[in-house]
């Protein structure tokens, strides 16, 4: 299979749709209330919900809107994958993790009203598979834990799975689970937040900022954004940021693969709409609603530009081969296949990094573990402008209490060779861990 064409448009092949031809570029001075760097699912989060709040915001997007992580994901909204109830529970306590977990599905619920129906959201059940016996047991735990927590789950038995997926003998199902088209969930967060007056500006990369005179200064080639606010969000390039000194060790950057295939006639997502299999390092699977099947995996440590990739590359033809043995009827063949970076806070929980320089001016950093994540920022980023608090940031700051292997992983500088290192080895780790009987 050849390369699809991609000129002009750098996002996932799959994802590609028609849009307004015209570009809006930064020709001019702004004075806006909050300027944000980034126009990817974590800076459109946070504009959104300031707009709507009636701040003036401007969006700065390097690229096009989608070049970055977002554009290139499998957009799966997952609140499993989101949030580690337990691991939360046990941080945090019950009340805590409870608030995260109703923000969670409260923010899923108000994003798919307003914007659904121009993103191909899904909605359905989830299922998380497993082949091994210690597989069963964790399951039921993870069921128990779920519906402490209100979250619809069911523990499956081999003959209460799906007859399409083959190869596992437990697992369990999620209700309310969620997915979308991304590159369309950026457009139509775009349009909402033009509607409330806000500007988003492609192909207008950020050469560097200064805060000086009560007010941040966002310097765009000859021209300036003047802003009380300022919202750093620039995916895996967030992480170079010295408000991130903090973190910057626990963000692992990573790599992964992804196909999509032709549509089948099968009404596939009658028994769910993603599966994830527990034996297989983040291997997943989504059925998209016009009946193609999207795959991922193959996951690395390290960052990669993101690219598409042709069928016969070795990891998607190992990726196809795990998702064919999975399926008990012939996959159609691949239409597109690419792969793609992003950086993954170690403990699975965003980051946010806020200084209040005043009482008016707010300078913010923040780095999501994906889309469920960044709403959840967007609401955290909002409370923090307005209210100057947020109960979401004292769990996503630096107050939060890390694990221990957290802890370890924080004194390692990640852009040393000790750092590299660490990385690989927890990949290898999970790696090993997957194998164990
Ligand atoms: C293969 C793969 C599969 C994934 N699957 C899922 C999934 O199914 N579900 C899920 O929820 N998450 C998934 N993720 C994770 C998710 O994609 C990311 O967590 C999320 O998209 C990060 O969003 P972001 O806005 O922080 O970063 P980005 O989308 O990378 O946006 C940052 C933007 O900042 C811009 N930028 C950088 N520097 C500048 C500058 N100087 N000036 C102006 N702009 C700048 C960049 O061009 C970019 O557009 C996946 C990621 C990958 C790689």
């Amino acid at each position: 299979m050849s390369n699809p064409n991609t000129q002009g448009w750098s996002v996932a092949p799959a994802w590609r749709i028609d849009r307004p031809s015209h570009l809006k570029q930064l020709s001019e001075n702004k004075r806006c209330h909050t300027a944000i760097i980034g126009g990817g699912i974590t800076g459109l989060a946070a504009a959104f919900r300031l707009a709507q709040s009636g701040k003036s915001v401007v969006v700065l997007e390097a690229a096009r809107l989608g070049e970055g992580s977002t554009g290139w994901c499998a957009g799966i909204l997952s609140k499993d994958t989101t949030v580690e109830l337990s691991i939360l529970e046990s941080a945090f306590g019950y009340d805590k993790a409870k608030f995260i977990a109703n923000q969670l599905v409260d923010l899923l619920k108000s994003h798919q009203l307003l914007l659904g129906q121009d993103c191909d959201w899904q909605s359905g059940n989830s299922i998380c598979l497993g082949a091994k016996a210690r597989h069963r047991k964790s399951f039921i735990e993870e069921v128990e834990t779920l519906n402490k927590f209100d979250s619809p789950a069911q523990f499956l038995e081999k003959n209460e799975i799906p007859k399409s997926l083959t190869g596992f003998s437990s697992a369990f199902q999620m209700g309310n689970e969620h997915a979308v088209h991304p590159v369309k969930l950026l457009v139509s967060f775009v349009k909402q937040i033009e509607s409330y007056g806000g500007e988003v500006f492609e192909k207008t990369p950020v050469d560097s900022w200064q805060y000086a005179g009560g007010q941040f200064i966002v310097n765009v080639g000859p021209h300036q954004v003047i802003a009380n606010n300022l919202i750093c969000s620039q995916g895996m390039k967030a992480s170079s940021s010295s408000e991130l000194e903090h973190f910057r060790r626990l963000l692992i950057p990573a790599n992964g693969h992804i196909f999509v295939t032709k549509p089948t006639e099968k009404d596939l997502s009658q028994s769910c709409i993603n599966f994830w299999d527990s034996l297989q390092l983040y291997h997943y699977g989504r059925y998209l609603p016009d009946g193609r099947i999207l795959v991922g995996g193959m996951d690395a440590p390290g960052l990669v530009p993101n690219t598409p990739l042709p069928a016969d590359n070795s990891q998607i033809s190992k990726l196809y081969q795990w998702a064919q043995e999975h399926h008990a009827f012939e996959l159609p063949v691949i239409e597109h296949a690419w792969r793609a970076s992003l950086t993954v806070p170690f403990d699975g929980m965003p980051v946010l990094a806020a200084r209040q320089l005043t009482s008016n001016n707010t300078l913010i950093t923040a780095v999501t573990d994906g889309i469920p994540s960044a709403l959840m920022l967007g609401q955290a980023i909002l409370e923090l402008v307005d209210k100057q608090k947020s109960e979401l940031h004292s769990l996503f700051s630096h107050e939060r209490r890390l694990s221990l292997a957290g802890k370890v992983l924080s004194k390692v500088p990640s852009k040393t060779f000790a750092g590299k290192f660490v990385h690989n080895a927890a990949f290898a780790a999970l790696a090993l861990w997957d194998a164990l009987p």
